[in-house]
């Protein structure tokens, strides 16, 4: 008999943000996933990220952090009350006993600390807390699952916040633990969080639970990915910025992972290459239209997509030129990749001219400013902020035209499938 395959499901943020999301998972998980041969790995409730964050920075600069940290217990307690009435029952002393250990690491950071550090140790809390409701809520539901610790299985490094993955250790710990839960029930996790060998915690990037999840479908073979968000599925653009957006049916990993790359908030960017590697397709899916068909991404060829629109803000454009006159060398652009890659700042677009090399990134004011520091005995530096980043995969005059109109652009580029726009 083959052997049943596993699925993976991955629910963001918004898909358990209060307690009808959660009774909503429950009902999708019964109703397309199953009882067993199912690892769901779930990211912090609603913007409770953006609140760790919060409190966190407070807590670096030594201030009070009390009132972030008690507005987001509140918000947790209010979800817990309406799915647990009973307030003697485990959840609720799991969640309590969470809550303790995060007030406790937030007071122990001192402003001598690595902040990125700090950062893993405080701000995974957003996914243990969400994964624990989730266990306990499925559990009460007659749905029977186990609550793993990713920080047991998704092993790193220790570089803070951006964590790499140590592949084979993670693949065997996944490997030898959890197909033989799967064959019995369902197996709950956390998005976003990893650990090292000296059994610290560790992030994957923001947004990063779908690569989590996409970890765990390659270590296991899944048979599926499915990413459950509030859109229909794969759009060509965000529908904060375009009213007539479209859904794409099908897509090739290719064009996932670029349309990722360039920005686009759909998919975290690292989430293609684990499921591309072992042709696991991966479908996008509304929790809100659960029935829909959403979007299966997977080895697809097709000539002609629509165009997609991507657009990242708070950019900086900085530009290097060579204080006597030379050109700029491979020697010069090594010294300014090596600066670039030790302040941790990704290049977004670059160009170079005979005297002068300039790249788009993300605006981060205080890598930006180490960045000047390391080199302005060499080059002469200028930079302009606020700036807005437009890409247009797959474009056409119309596509253009839409998008650029009248703006003012600082820099551009075309390939013959992408066009690239740093505008003001
Ligand atoms: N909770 C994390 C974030 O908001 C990870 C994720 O949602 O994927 O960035
Ligand atoms: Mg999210």
């Amino acid at each position: 008999m083959s052997k049943e395959k596993i699925k993976v499901y991955k629910f963001g943020g918004a898909s358990v943000k209060n307690a009808e999301a959660f009774r909503n998972v429950a009902h999708i998980v019964r109703a397309y996933g199953g009882e067993r041969q199912l690892l769901l790995v779930v990211s912090a409730m609603g913007k409770t990220t953006n609140a760790l964050e919060q409190a966190l920075d407070l807590a670096y600069r030594q201030q009070d952090f009390e009132a972030v940290f008690q507005q987001s217990e509140a918000y947790h307690a209010d979800v817990l009350q309406e799915l647990f009435p009973s307030p003697d029952s485990a959840a609720h002393r799991r969640i309590k006993q969470l809550f303790d250990e995060l007030r406790s690491a937030l007071q122990r950071i001192s402003s001598s600390d690595n902040y990125d550090k700090a950062y893993d140790q405080v701000v995974s809390y957003g996914e243990l807390i969400s994964s624990a409701l989730l266990h306990h809520y499925l559990q009460e539901q007659g749905l029977s699952n186990t609550w793993v610790d990713s920080r047991e299985y998704i092993q790193t490094d220790s570089t803070w916040r951006e964590a790499r993955i140590d592949w084979p250790g993670t693949e065997r710990l996944i490997k030898r633990d959890l197909p033989p839960l799967l064959e019995q029930q369902l197996v709950v996790t956390q998005g976003f969080i990893g650990g090292t060998g000296e059994n610290l915690t560790t992030t994957l990037g923001r947004e990063g639970s779908d690569f989590s999840a996409a970890i765990f479908a390659y270590a296991l073979d899944a048979a599926e990915m499915c990413i459950w968000k509030d859109v229909e599925g794969l759009l060509n653009a965000d529908p904060k910025y375009f009213p007539d957006t479209v859904c794409y049916p099908e897509i090739s990993y290719q064009e996932t992972v670029e349309m990722a790359y360039y920005g686009a908030s759909v998919i975290h960017p690292k989430t293609i290459k684990p499921l591309a590697n072992k042709h696991i397709p991966l479908y996008v899916k509304s929790f809100l239209h659960p029935a829909g068909k959403g979007t299966r991404i997977g080895d697809c060829r097709f000539e002609k997509y629509a165009p997609a629109y991507i657009i990242k803000e708070n950019q900086c454009l900085v530009s290097f030129s060579v204080k006597d006159f030379t050109f700029v060398s491979e020697q010069n652009l090594g010294t300014i990749f090596k600066a670039l890659s030790e302040v941790r700042i990704k290049i977004n677009l670059m160009q170079n001219s005979a005297i002068s090399f300039s790249i788009c990134a993300d605006y981060h004011p205080e890598r930006l400013h180490r960045l000047i520091g390391t080199l302005q005995d060499q080059f002469i530096i200028h930079y302009n902020t606020a700036l807005t980043l437009y890409t247009i995969k797959n474009y056409d005059a119309e596509s253009l035209n839409r998008v650029i109109g009248k703006k003012e652009v600082l820099l551009e580029q075309r390939t013959r499938t992408t066009c690239q726009f740093v505008c003001r």
